[in-house]
C-alpha cells in the first residue's frame, strides 16, 4: 500500500491507517453525504424515490468512476479509495451506496476488465463522468446463486446478435443507460465456454426495464427486472471472449463483493454512531442508559466488530489494488461484514429500546437495509461455499 501512512483520528484512533489524500477523500465525502443526502433520506426511503440528482453530483465528484484510470475519464483510484467513499455514503444512506456500488464494480467493471480498447474507449468516460448510469444483469427469475442455470439466450444472426429472456433484481435497472446482460451462447458448454456477456444500451428495440421491486429496505434504489424480447445488437456490444461469460462475471464478483462489504460497514458505521449518541441522551433510572453495563458491552461489541470487519475489507481492498487475487479475501470480507452489519444495526435498534422502531430515528431504516447484505452479490451460504472451495483447493464457483 501506498506510503508515508498517517494515522486516522476521524475514528476515534480505532488504529486505522490511511494516506493523507484517503482521509481527505472520507472527510469530503463524508461531508457531502451529510449535506446533500441526509435531509432526504427519509422522504426517498418513504417514497421509493431515486435520487437523481445526487447521483448527477456524484458523477461530478467523481464518485461514478473511482476505480478507472483518469485517461477514460475515471478518478484514477484504488479499491481502498473505492471502499471509503462507499462506506461514508452508506453511513448516511445504503441506498446511494448501492447505486454506485452497482454502477462502479459491476457495469463499469466489466467493460473494463473484459472488453478491450475501443469498448473501454466507448464506454467508462460516459459511465465514469456519470453521463451514463450503469446496470449489471446476471441474476433471473430462476437462477440466483445458480447463476449458470441462466435462460437468457443470444442467438448469433450474421454479425449481430438475438437476445431473449428476462433478468430480475438488478440494481439501477429502470434508469440505466446501458446494462452488462450475461445470456446463453452455448447451451451445452455452460458455465465452461457456454455464457457471454453484451452491453445493452437503453432504447435498444427489443430491450425495455420491467417490474420495479417495492423493497424492504434500500428503497431509494432502483431494482428493476430487464426484459429482452428479439432485442438485436452488435456483435461490437459482446465483452469478452466469446464462452467467457461466466468466468469475467466471477472475476467483477471478486471485486464487487468489496464494495457489498464496504456497504455493510458503511450502514454499520451509522447505525453505530446513532447507538452511541441516542445512549448518551436517553435517560432512565435517572441516568444515561450509557452508564449501564449491558449498554457498554453492546456498543463495546458493535465497534470491535465493525473494526474486524473493516480490517477486513480493506485487506481485500489492498490486496485487489496490488493486482492479486481475491476471490477468498473478497468473499471472507463481505461474508463477516455482512453478517457483522446486521448484528450491529439489530442492537441499534435494541439500544434505542422503543424509539428503534419509530422511523424518527435512523436505528429503523438501518436495520431494514442492511438485510440485503447477507444476500446481494451472492448470499452468505454462497460465500461460505467459495471460502471453503478455495481452502480445499477445488475451482472457485459463483455466488
Ligand atoms: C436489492 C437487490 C439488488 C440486487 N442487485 C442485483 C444486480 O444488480 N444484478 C444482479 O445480477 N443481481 C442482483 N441481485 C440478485 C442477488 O444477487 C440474488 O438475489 C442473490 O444472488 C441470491 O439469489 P436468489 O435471490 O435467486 O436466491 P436463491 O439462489 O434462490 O437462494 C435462496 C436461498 O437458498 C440458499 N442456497 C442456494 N443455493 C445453495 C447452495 N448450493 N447451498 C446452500 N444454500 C444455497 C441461498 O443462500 C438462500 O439462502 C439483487 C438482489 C436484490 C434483493
Amino acid at each position: 500500500m501506498i506510503v508515508p501512512l498517517v494515522l486516522l483520528m476521524g475514528e476515534e484512533g480505532d488504529g486505522m491507517f490511511l494516506t493523507e489524500e484517503q482521509e481527505q477523500l472520507r472527510r469530503e465525502v463524508r461531508a457531502f453525504a451529510e449535506r446533500e443526502i441526509a435531509p432526504h433520506v427519509l422522504e426517498w426511503d418513504e417514497k421509493s424515490e431515486f435520487p437523481h440528482a445526487v447521483v448527477k453530483k456524484l458523477g461530478e465528484m467523481g464518485l461514478l468512476g473511482v476505480i478507472f484510470p483518469e485517461e477514460l475519464g475515471g478518478a484514477g483510484m484504488g479499491y481502498v479509495e473505492y471502499v471509503l467513499a462507499i462506506e461514508e455514503l452508506s453511513r448516511v444512506d445504503g441506498s446511494v451506496g448501492i447505486i454506485v456500488a452497482a454502477h462502479n464494480s459491476l457495469c463499469a467493471n466489466h467493460i473494463m476488465l473484459a472488453g478491450n480498447e475501443e469498448q473501454r474507449r466507448r464506454w467508462i468516460p460516459r459511465l465514469a463522468s456519470g453521463e451514463w448510469l450503469g446496470a449489471w444483469g446476471l441474476t433471473e427469475p430462476g437462477s440466483g446463486s445458480d447463476a449458470g442455470g441462466a435462460r437468457t439466450v443470444a442467438v448469433r444472426r450474421g454479425d449481430r446478435w438475438v437476445l431473449n429472456g428476462s433478468k430480475t433484481f438488478i440494481t439501477n435497472g429502470t434508469y440505466a443507460n446501458c446494462v452488462v446482460v450475461l445470456a446463453v451462447t452455448d447451451r451445452e458448454k455452460g458455465t465452461h465456454g457456454g455464457i457471454s456477456a453484451f452491453v445493452v444500451e437503453k432504447g435498444t428495440a427489443g430491450f425495455r426495464p420491467g417490474k420495479k421491486e417495492n423493497k424492504l429496505g434500500m428503497r431509494a434504489s432502483d431494482t428493476a427486472e430487464l426484459i429482452f424480447e428479439d432485442c438485436e445488437i452488435p456483435e461490437e456490444n459482446r465483452i469478452g471472449n466469446l464462452g467467457d461469460g461466466f468466468k469475467d462475471a466471477m472475476r467483477v464478483l471478486d471485486g464487487g463483493r468489496i464494495s457489498i462489504a464496504a456497504l455493510s460497514l458503511g450502514m454499520a458505521r451509522g447505525a453505530l454512531d446513532a447507538a452511541v449518541s441516542y445512549a448518551q441522551q436517553r435517560r432512565q433510572f435517572g441516568k444515561a442508559i450509557s452508564e449501564f453495563q449491558a449498554i457498554q458491552f453492546k456498543l463495546a461489541d458493535m465497534a470491535t466488530q465493525l473494526d474486524a470487519a473493516w480490517l477486513l475489507t480493506m485487506r481485500a481492498a489492498t490486496m485487489k489494488d496490488r493486482g492479486m487475487r481475491v476471490t477468498r479475501e473478497s468473499a471472507m470480507a463481505k461474508l463477516y461484514a455482512s453478517e457483522a452489519a446486521c448484528r450491529i444495526c439489530d442492537e441499534g435498534v435494541q439500544i434505542h429500546g422503543g424509539y428503534g422502531f419509530i422511523k424518527d430515528y435512523p436505528a429503523e431504516k438501518f436495520y431494514r437495509d442492511v438485510r440485503l447484505c447477507p444476500i446481494g452479490e451472492g448470499t452468505s451460504e454462497i460465500q461460505r461455499m467459495v471460502i471453503a472451495r478455495e481452502l480445499l483447493g477445488k475451482a472457485p464457483s459463483r455466488g
